[in-house]
């Protein structure tokens, strides 16, 4: 069994990365630069903001971080992203999510341009990967894609099952693999018999949001396995908490020939894919 080790390979990408832009700015362009706009103080975002601040820090990219009070009102937000949309000096604009009730964000998501949509969720993006035209592909299910094509190299005609239809993970990830000729199952909240699903299938993405619930036998052996959750459960000492995936690691680890871990699997390709992202975005001009 391999545990595939997401964070090595996400430092060998954002290694490429900064090389990139090095060879970029030698050559007389500017760096790349994303505009970073957090809204409110959710803990959870700010520590993901502060995470992908510094890995541009890091890669030679600009981040410009645009912060706005819990209050600040919808058409506030449009303004911005509008602002954002037409400053020359920026490649890639990034709105972490969740934006506070009174914002819509699908609106604001919408109102991006499209090719500053570093994060892929415009619905313009979504139909460009849906319809397999080059566009902005969201970060996690492409960091999944790096990992799997790293580690079976060509997937087609693999039999896949992605659990989970969200637009940031599952159905992204969908189109992603029909892309890669593997076949597809997609199940979600009201699929039928998990277990069946997950005993023929070669490939399992996990990205449901429910510590551990795929079990060891429910897999096929050799199988490998892409766990995407990220759940803080308290740990059995009673003191503090652990984080896990929607996998049970330690028995999936026995059935499977490859298996992502949490945290140091799909976790850190996130953040590469969207410097990725935003490479790709000034290189477009
Ligand atoms: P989501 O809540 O938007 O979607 C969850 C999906 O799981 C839904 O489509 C739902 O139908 C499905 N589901 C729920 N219960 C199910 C069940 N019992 N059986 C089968 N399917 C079920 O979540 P999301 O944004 O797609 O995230 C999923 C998980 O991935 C979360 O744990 C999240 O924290 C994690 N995540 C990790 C990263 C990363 O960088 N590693 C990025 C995004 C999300």
């Amino acid at each position: 069994m391999q545990i595939i080790d997401g964070k090595a390979h996400a430092l060998r990408m954002r290694a490429d990365i900064a090389h990139a832009v090095i060879a970029r700015t030698a050559a007389g362009a500017r760096a790349p630069a994303l505009a970073v706009v957090l809204v409110g103080e959710d803990p959870a975002s700010h520590v993901y903001v502060r995470n992908k601040i510094a890995a541009c820090a890091e890669a030679g990219i600009t981040s410009i971080e645009h912060r706005r009070d819990a209050n600040l009102t919808e058409a506030e937000l449009l303004a911005l992203v509008a602002q954002l949309n037409r400053d020359p000096a920026v490649d890639g604009i990034l709105v972490q999510l969740p934006l506070p009730p009174q914002i819509d964000s699908a609106r604001v998501i919408s109102a991006i341009d499209p090719d500053k949509d570093v994060d892929g969720f415009h619905p313009v993006n979504a139909g460009r990967l849906a319809t397999g035209l080059d566009g902005f592909v969201p970060c996690t299910p492409l960091g999944c894609l790096r990992l799997l094509e790293a580690t079976l190299g060509d997937l087609s005609g693999a039999d896949a099952l992605v659990i989970g239809r969200s637009n940031i993970v599952g159905r992204p990830m969908a189109s992603l693999l029909v892309s890669a000729s593997a076949t597809v199952t997609v199940a979600h909240s009201r699929s039928r018999d998990l277990p069946a699903l997950s005993a023929r299938a070669d490939i399992v993405i996990a990205a449901v949001g429910r510590p551990e619930m795929v079990r060891g036998n429910w897999l096929k052996p050799g199988c490998t396995v892409i766990d995407v959750g990220i759940n803080r459960v308290p740990k059995e000492s009673g003191q503090g908490t652990r984080l896990v995936g929607d996998v049970a690691f330690s028995e999936a680890a026995d059935v499977a020939a490859h298996i992502t871990p949490v945290p140091g699997g799909v976790g850190p390709m996130t953040i590469a894919c969207l410097l990725e992202n935003t490479l790709k975005a000034a290189a477009r001009e």
